[in-house]
């Protein structure tokens, strides 16, 4: 392919455009980004998973450079409040909780000692928690093991700031910017031939990406690929955003809290806090959503409210002929684990592994859209996971979920857990066995049984062990910084190791 057209100029387009022509920046291929002036981006998409990381390594973009101008803090897991029972809370970590004993998974070992009184959650033993939970945060040095070696960490962010982090990136490595919006899609065959932008210049390309967000202007207006509606499972379709003052004590993790039709999102960020509200307009109009986000927002707010409409789900095909939708264009899924950006990360990143040459080949396209479709699948049924374990049944909105039906996929997983507490195998699942465990164990999930491996080590022996090991993990906070200190350590590039 000799010519990239990139149609949007949201956090899909120009992460995008800084994946394409950072593998592609000595090689003669073009890459253009089209935007319009007039269509405004979705303007929320704050909170990630530690892959933004890999993604910021990947573009060899430096993360203290990158935190300083997109107003970034650090995120170690989510709080999940009120989501069991009011008055509840749980929490889902980044990197790994325990540590496999004696060949099994933590779970199985931490649920017998917890049966047989063991006072600590399961997300007692995640580093990354107990950081948290403490406002403390630092980043493990590599080379140097200690308690806290298998944290993770992501980002919280501005994503206009992160947009034009990535515009200005991708800018230097070649891409060319036209600011017109696209008025018609000329195709020929079946594929997409040219564009015809508002200034009536024609843009030819040989394949082109779909950023245009929730427009969907090429791969569904133009190629009508379709579009599998998943509002049967995931009934939210709205939300609110506003942004409020910061929050001084700003937390290394996103909150999201249950309420009576859908959740609240709280998002720290260094000079503001981003705030939002999801919910199902089956159970609830748009001004109780707004009076129900500002009656909780704390400190004042600083912007208007912003409301946004979806359908939950995804596109039949992600590539479709010459054309990929990357971004909300590709589909979409309540930001409950920040799974978006992640979610355009990975169709880029998958795409690069199958780029396409001159000619298209359609077993390639096929291989490409089956892992996205698993991709998605995954990603949903975890969501579906936390809504479907709650003992809530305060409103109409949580008693729709006591007879939900939930995705096959989903059953099984829950049935085969609740015999012995084991996880079905799948490689291709975003969210390792830690991070169900982590939900399942907070929504007080037990299984009936346990592995029966268990029982070879000396229940004693390891109860101990965990005491102890929950008590130096709970120590050995004193000497971390917290997360206000670390940040601004960083930015003036003043870390120090521990
Ligand atoms: C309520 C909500 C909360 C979210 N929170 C998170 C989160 O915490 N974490 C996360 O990972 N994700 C989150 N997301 C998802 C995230 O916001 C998006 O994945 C991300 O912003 C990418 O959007 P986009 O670039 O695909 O679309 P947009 O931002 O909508 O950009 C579309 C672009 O297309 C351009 N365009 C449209 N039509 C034309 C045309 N005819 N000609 C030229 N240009 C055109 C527009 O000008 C714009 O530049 C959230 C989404 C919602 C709705």
């Amino acid at each position: 392919m000799k010519k990239y057209i990139i149609v949007g100029g949201g956090t899909a387009g120009w992460m995008s455009a800084a994946i394409l022509s950072n593998v592609l920046k000595h090689t003669n291929v073009e890459i253009v980004l089209i935007e319009s002036p007039n269509i405004a981006t979705v303007g929320v998409g704050e909170a990630t998973i530690p892959s933004i990381i890999d993604l910021l390594r990947y573009l060899n973009i430096s993360l203290e450079d990158f935190i300083k101008v997109t107003d970034s803090t650090f995120k170690l897991g989510i709080k999940f409040v009120d989501w069991l029972r009011v008055d509840h809370h749980y929490w889902h970590p980044f990197g790994s909780v325990g540590g496999k004993i004696d060949t099994l998974p933590f779970f199985h070992h931490w649920s017998l000692c917890y049966e047989n009184g063991l006072k600590s959650e399961y997300t007692d033993f995640s580093p990354a928690i107990v950081m948290a939970k403490n406002n403390k945060f630092f980043i493990p040095q590599g080379n140097k093991a200690n308690l806290f070696s298998s944290s993770d960490y992501a980002l919280h962010f501005d994503a206009i700031k992160v947009a034009a982090y990535l515009k200005d990136f991708s800018l230097k490595n070649g891409v060319e910017h036209i600011s017109c919006e696209v008025s018609a899609v000329n195709k020929d065959n079946e594929k997409i031939a040219s564009l015809k932008l508002t200034d009536n210049r024609i843009v030819t390309g040989d394949f082109f990406i779909d950023c245009s967000g929730q427009h969907a202007l090429l791969i569904e207006k133009s190629l009508n690929v379709g579009y599998q509606d998943w509002s049967e499972y995931l009934p939210v379709d709205r939300a609110v955003a506003i942004q409020s003052e910061k929050n001084t004590s700003l937390p290394p993790y996103t909150e999201s809290i249950a309420h009576e039709h859908g959740w609240r999102w709280k998002i720290p960020l260094q000079s503001r806090t981003g705030n939002g509200y999801v919910y199902s307009s089956r159970f609830c109009d748009d001004e109780t959503a707004y009076k129900l986000l500002l009656d909780n927002i704390d400190g004042e707010q600083l912007t208007k409210a912003h409301f946004i409409k979806f359908t939950t789900g995804k596109r039949d095909k992600i590539w479709h002929q010459n054309c990929l939708a990357v971004g909300l264009s590709s589909g979409f899924l309540e930001p409950l684990e920040s799974t978006s950006i992640h979610l355009i990360m990975k169709t880029m990143l998958t795409f690069m592994q199958m780029l396409p040459s001159e000619s298209l080949h359609q077993a390639t396209i096929d291989e490409f859209n089956r892992l996205m479709d698993i991709e998605f699948e995954c990603i949903r049924d975890f969501i579906v996971a936390h809504y479907c374990l709650s003992q809530r049944t305060d409103s109409n909105f949580w008693q729709w979920w006591q007879t939900a039906e939930i995705p096959c996929s989903l059953k099984q997983k829950l049935n085969l857990f609740m015999e012995q507490g084991r996880l079905v195998n799948n490689d291709l699942d975003l969210f390792a066995s830690d991070s169900w465990y982590s939900i399942l164990a907070g929504m007080d999930q037990k299984p009936k049984d346990i592995d029966p491996l268990c029982h070879i080590s000396s229940l004693q022996v390891v109860k101990e062990m965990l005491q102890k090991r929950a008590l130096a993990l709970q120590h050995s906070t004193n000497k971390i910084p917290s997360h206000q200190e670390y940040l601004q350590q960083l930015i003036f590039q003043k870390v120090k190791t521990i």
